[in-house]
């Protein structure tokens, strides 16, 4: 056998060596001609829908035992799809015009899909994902292909043209332990899936490799490099398990590392939390094994997007519990949802915006829509009743009359469950974002009504300098290390510390080690931060003094552009132990 390399897109890094398992490719329906009537063809599509029910339903009941409730619900979308009127009615059409019931259906689900791909908006594209993986079991079903029987029963590196959500969310992962697909991008939901549980994976190979691997093949995959071996040499296989060695080793110091507290020589210790929201227990647990000691900013917006009616109550108690259990205990900062303008709700009803990052976003919205902010922060109260360490953080906040009204609704909520018997969280400090420069700029207003600020860097950047951050040219001038901002950071640290409170920063910053010792300098209290990100800034912060910090921010600040600020700092030495 010789060695055959291919190259791809680097998606997730690592390195797998592990036979290949070839998953089930998309069905080809270029043979399926009409052999019976349109009463017949329909009655198979009948059939077919039924089976497709009964599988999804199965694979529903294996999701919620495997992965909880929150992943397990792609699969109480996956039903809808089947019943859903439009697309039925246009295949029924498409039959009586003559058309099999495989081509019928398969035109249908792709016309929709399409459609949906056309509003140019990631949740309608993750919509139109799931629908073409219901149309596709559906057509397996109805042209009599395999199923399901898609899982390796010895550890692999998994490969397929594409991989849809049903099945990456269902491959064991103790079995997978690469992916490599040909279709997909940095975005698509195998990348997100491999990052998230550190699972090495390339994406966008050349359509040759699917014809070159089969089931069993031996197989090297470099997630980091972009590169694929088959039948990989005895060279290639020595050199690859060496760097694996050294990768373990470092991650094992790094992960050891990430356990100590961030304490610098002089006694200072910065808070470090995680960023989460979406993946419950799997990304809580993650978060602690790096060092995460608490969450300093959970996105609960996960719980409102790609569905047609609001989270009620009880869901979303539900929904926060695992992430109580996990952080048992360590503080917990529940930001209410930052949702609208960008991101439309189809419940809500928003009406398009011309600008919608300044428009009914954040506490804006929550405040427009009393029912679903009492019902939000009920659910947090109630999660929390038996917890300690409860935060609830409103974001997007511009003025004082937003945190004053946003707190009567939350005294309204602990009335409420007063009221019902219901049991919920006592002692709960109440902080804001401060994403807004008008908040920042009013600090020392805004601190005499809550606990905490912690500093949202990515819109606090984009607003201060007028700079769309989704943009693609002019979205890199919203940049968090320009002194404008660096300036506002400082005096919403000097306003909270005057009025006793503390402040923290949870915007992509705080998770940039380059920064810490300017962050430490400029005196937060608390970063919180993507959790891989944590082992490094902890390390960084345990490398400098307070003091020296305080010099480094000092010099920050009287620079005027982020890419000197930026050189200053790659500049400093190394280390300033002891
Ligand atoms: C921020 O703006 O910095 C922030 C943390 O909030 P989000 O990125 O969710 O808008
Ligand atoms: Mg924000």
């Amino acid at each position: 056998m010789t060695e055959k390399l291919f190259h791809g897109n680097p998606t997730s890094k690592g390195i797998a060596i592990a036979p290949a398992f070839v998953l089930a490719q998309v069905v080809d329906i270029a043979e399926t001609n009409v052999t019976a009537s349109p009463a017949e063809e329909k009655e198979r599509l009948q059939q077919a829908l039924a089976t497709a029910h009964t599988e999804i339903h199965q694979l529903h009941e294996k999701a919620l035992q495997r992965l909880g409730k929150e992943k397990a619900a792609i699969f109480e979308a996956h039903e809808m799809f089947l019943s859903d009127p439009t697309l039925l009615q246009q295949v029924d059409t498409a039959i009586e015009q003559g058309e099999s019931a495989p081509k019928a259906w398969q035109a249908a689900f792709e016309q929709q899909a399409a459609l949906l791909e056309t509003l140019n908006d990631p949740i309608f594209s993750a919509r139109a994902v799931d629908l073409r993986d219901v149309g596709q079991r559906v057509l397996r079903i109805l042209t009599r292909r395999s199923t399901d029987v898609n899982e390796p029963d010895q550890p692999s590196i998994i490969v397929a043209e594409n991989l849809t959500p049903s099945q990456t969310i269902l491959l064991p992962k103790e079995l997978t332990l690469g992916f490599c697909t040909v279709q997909g991008n940095q975005t698509s939901h195998v990348a997100i899936l491999a990052r998230g549980l550190g699972i090495p994976a390339v994406v966008g190979m050349p359509a040759a490799f699917l014809d070159a691997v089969h089931t069993g093949d031996a197989m090297l995959l470099d997630g980091k490099a972009g590169l694929v071996y088959l039948d990989p040499s005895a060279e290639t296989l020595a050199r690859y398990r060496a760097a694996m060695e050294r990768d373990r080793v470092e991650q094992e110091a790094s992960r050891r590392a990430g356990q100590q507290p961030a304490q610098t020589p002089d006694g200072r210790t910065i808070e470090i939390g995680a960023n989460l929201g979406g993946n419950g227990r799997v990304e809580a647990e993650q978060a602690v094994q790096l060092g995460a000691e608490g969450v300093g900013l959970l996105r609960t917006e996960f719980l409102y997007m790609q569905r047609d009616t609001p989270p009620d109550e009880a869901e979303q108690v539900e929904a926060y519990r695992p992430y109580l259990e996990v952080m048992a205990g360590r503080p917990i900062i529940f930001r209410t949802v930052d949702i609208g303008g960008d991101k439309p709700l189809p419940y809500l009803r928003l009406p398009a915006e011309a600008n919608p990052f300044l428009g009914k976003r954040g506490i804006r919205l929550s405040l427009a829509n009393p029912d679903l902010f009492v019902t939000q922060l009920k659910a947090i109260l109630r999660a929390g009743a038996n917890s300690t360490g409860i935060k609830i953080m409103f974001p997007m906040v511009a003025a004082l009359d937003e945190v004053r009204a946003a707190k009567k609704y939350l005294a309204e909520a602990r009335q409420a469950l007063e009221k019902q018997g219901l049991p919920y969280a006592q002692d709960v400090e109440v902080g804001i974002m401060v994403e807004i420069p008008a908040a920042a700029v009013l600090a020392d207003v805004l601190a005499p009504e809550i606990d905490f600020f912690s500093i949202g860097t990515n819109d606090l950047s984009q607003y201060t300098m007028a700079a769309d951050r989704t943009h693609p040219e002019i979205g890199k001038m919203a940049d968090a290390m320009h002194p404008a901002v660096l300036r506002l950071i400082q005096q919403v640290v000097i306003a909270a510390h005057a009025a006793g409170i503390w402040v923290g920063i949870c915007g992509e910053l705080a998770g940039d080690a380059l920064a810490a010792p300017l962050l430490l300098g400029l005196g937060v209290d608390e970063l919180s931060m993507a959790p891989p990100s944590i082992p490094a800034v902890k390390a960084q912060i345990r490398q400098w003094r307070y003091e020296d910090a305080q010099k480094i921010s000092t010099e920050v600040l009287k620079l005027s552009e982020p890419e000197e600020v930026r050189r200053y700092l790659r500049s400093l030495p190394q280390s300033k132990q002891g």
